[in-house]
């Protein structure tokens, strides 16, 4: 076995995941070529049935590929002997929806459950279930059992179970899926909390783009068991390509719903003659606000602001303003220009009565 010379602590290239069911064979993962650095909080998102729990399964050795290449930890996972991969699954620590908790054993017992083949000894083990409740801290929950604590404390219980062998990288599969908003939240700040401070890699599968946005360094976007799109993760917000991509993200950040409205004709975002709905992306609040005012005056312009928000993207803050500018088509050009200058995105969603394309219900996005 031959381990890797990058950084990246997972590494695939050209995977290909077919399964063989009675009418043939089905393939779950096209082309999937991903690369995860250490340390990162890395995102796998797409729709249900995009291929994201078996390109999990696949990186735990759960499944074997049907081809491509795929190297966890440096080691060539479909190489590896049944101890091996053993060995690997130590050290890559898995978390899911439903928390999976023993629910005849005390919260101590469950998080306790990895430890049992170990070399710990039995004060060692007590130690260490001890250090684990306190990291996630549920302290004084260690004799309670799964069904006595909420979806977000049995979640935690998870995530310190998974901890339990000191992995490398922690996988989470759609670990927020059943928990509220609030408790989602502080689930996030958890994983993000074990990243720091313990220098694990995370992979975030999910299909809520408000987790990504939440925690995630990098994101990769997954359709139809290919991925389509991969980048930084305020990259994937601030500029997406793929359609799906800007489904995502337009969800998360609100301009779905504006643009919902504009499908449904609503007076608020109409235009008249001479008017544009122009949506306006900048990554600095304060530029942007000032900018507004001067482009008014510079090009003689009427410019409403009809929606605005910002967003925090890996810690990053990114603004996005819908408005209606009226002025003359090449006054408003300028204007335009001008703002791409400043390193301000704008889209043109609407102009002189009619929705462009790419924003009504008929043609994708460019
Ligand atoms: P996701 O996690 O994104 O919802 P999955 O990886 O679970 O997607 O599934 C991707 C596709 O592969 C789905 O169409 C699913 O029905 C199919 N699939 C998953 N597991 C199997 C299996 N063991 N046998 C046949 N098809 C499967």
């Amino acid at each position: 076995m031959s381990k890797t010379t990058t950084d990246d602590i997972i590494d695939i290239n050209h995977l290909r995941k077919a399964y063989a069911t009675p009418n043939g064979e089905y393939v779950a993962l096209r082309d999937v070529t991903v690369h995860v650095r250490q340390g990162s909080i890395f995102g796998v998102i797409g729709l249900s049935g995009a291929g994201k729990s078996t390109l999990v399964r696949c990186i735990n050795g759960l499944e074997r590929i049907s081809s491509g290449s795929l190297r966890v930890l440096g080691e060539s996972v479909p190489d590896l002997s049944a101890r091996q991969l053993r060995e690997l699954r130590r050290s890559v620590g898995m978390v899911f929806q439903q928390y999976n908790l023993m629910p005849s054993r005390t919260v101590s017992d469950n998080i306790a459950l990895p430890l049992r083949h170990g070399r710990l000894s039995r004060s060692e083990r007590k130690e260490k279930v001890h250090g684990l409740l306190d990291l996630v801290e549920l302290g004084e929950h260690a004799k309670s059992y799964p069904s006595q604590l909420s979806g977000g404390q049995q979640q935690r219980v998870a995530i310190a179970r998974a901890l339990a062998n000191d992995p490398k990288i922690l996988l989470l599969d759609e670990a927020t899926s059943a928990l509220d908003p609030d408790t989602t939240r502080t689930i996030l700040r958890l994983v993000r909390r074990l990243n720091e401070t313990l220098g694990i890699t995370i992979i975030v599968v999910t299909h809520q783009m408000d987790v990504v946005k939440e925690i995630c360094t990098d994101v990769a976007v997954i359709d139809h068991g290919t991925i389509v799109e991969q980048n930084d993760a305020f990259s994937v917000f601030s500029d997406p390509k793929a359609p799906l991509t800007h489904r995502f993200v337009d969800n998360s950040t609100g301009l779905e719903h504006i643009l919902q409205l504009l499908r449904e004709g609503s007076p608020l975002l109409a235009t008249k003659p001479g008017e544009r709905l122009v949506h306006m992306q900048y990554v600095d609040k304060t530029v942007s606000e000032g900018l507004v005012s001067i482009i008014t005056r510079r090009f003689g312009l009427s410019i409403n602001i009809l929606f605005a928000s910002v967003d925090i993207v890996d810690g990053y803050p990114l603004g996005s303003i819908i408005a209606r500018y009226s002025g003359t088509p090449a006054s408003i050009n300028e204007a335009l220009d001008f703002l791409g200058d400043k390193g301000i995105r704008t889209t043109v969603i609407a102009q002189d009565g009619h929705t462009l394309d790419g924003y009504d219900e008929k043609t994708e996005r460019k």
